[in-house]
């Protein structure tokens, strides 16, 4: 497994790579979400290039950043036992040098839901992530459904500016309770630990009455809310009902696909979580 630390390495690994290319995104501290993401490419893609970055852009102001939990070698290890074929690890100073002053704005999809909690935030992403890309050219690059508004920000991009590369949207990968793996997961104390699983369940409440013909959009987001309030530890910050692709807020009757999505706090932790209905 090849570790390359610039865009200039980047590139001139890929250039010796026939065939299809895939692109794992990550910021690092791995776990079986990131790696499934790894087994969808290793399926389907010639190659394989993770990259591992903390993108500062991407957090605002009293954000985690700082303390993001980092741990290199075991990544690289767990890439390694992957079966990963290159590793993109470059030092924030080769990704924003001095002088750096382009950003990528994507507009009406990053207006609600995480682009209002964290002003900036996609502005970030779509950079970083346009990066990734430009360093490596892949044929496909994976994401996670876990971040469905990521998601459908990165796939508005690549459509957008004609990038010609295949988006896959990967499972969210659970923990036996139910909880989504997510790299903040370690920040929560035992007992808010133990109280987590109760997104999922609440979210599977609706999920439940969804697949029972419930179709009023209050009904559906009033049951989520209702098991995530019934947990004192839980701090809702949102539970929103949306069009699947363009994330408006559905009202009334609700017809077509829609996301259930939502973000819990526990302590300073926020957790986000949700479920495709239809
Ligand atoms: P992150 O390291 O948190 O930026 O995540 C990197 C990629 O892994 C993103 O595409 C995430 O959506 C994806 N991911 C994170 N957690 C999970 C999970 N539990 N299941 C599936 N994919 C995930």
């Amino acid at each position: 497994m090849d570790i390359l630390e610039s865009p200039e390495a980047m590139r001139a690994w890929r250039a010796g790579c026939p065939g299809a290319v895939g692109l794992i995104p990550t910021m690092g501290f791995l776990h079986e979400g990131h790696l499934s993401l790894v087994a969808a490419s290793r399926r389907q893609d010639t190659h394989t290039i993770a990259s591992i970055f903390v993108n500062p852009t991407q957090f605002g102001p009293g954000e985690d950043f700082e303390r993001y939990p980092r741990d290199e070698d075991r990544d690289l290890r767990l890439l390694r036992d992957a079966g990963v074929d290159a590793v993109y690890l470059p030092p924030p100073s080769a990704v924003y040098p001095p002088g750096f002053q382009t950003y990528v704005t994507v507009e009406e999809v990053t207006r609600r839901l995480e682009g209002e909690a964290r002003p900036g935030h996609f502005r970030g992403v779509a950079t970083i992530v346009l990066k990734l890309f430009n360093a490596t050219t892949p044929t496909r690059a994976y994401f996670g459904r876990k971040d469905a508004q990521q998601l459908r920000v990165i796939r508005r991009m690549v459509r957008d500016l004609d990038l010609g590369l295949e988006i896959v949207p990967c499972a969210i990968v659970r923990e036996p309770d139910g909880l989504a793996m997510s790299s903040r997961n370690v920040y929560l104390s035992p007992e808010d630990r133990a109280a987590a699983p109760v997104i999922r369940k609440s979210l599977l409440a609706s999920k439940a009455a969804w697949d029972s013909g419930t179709r009023d959009a209050d009904a559906l987001r009033t049951l989520a809310i209702r098991g995530i309030t019934a947990q004192s530890r839980a701090n809702l910050e949102y539970v929103s009902l949306a069009d699947d692709d363009t994330l408006d807020e559905l009202y009334g009757f609700v017809s077509g696909p829609a996301l259930l999505s939502t973000v819990v706090r526990f302590g300073h932790t926020r957790l986000l979580d949700n479920i495709e209905l239809g």
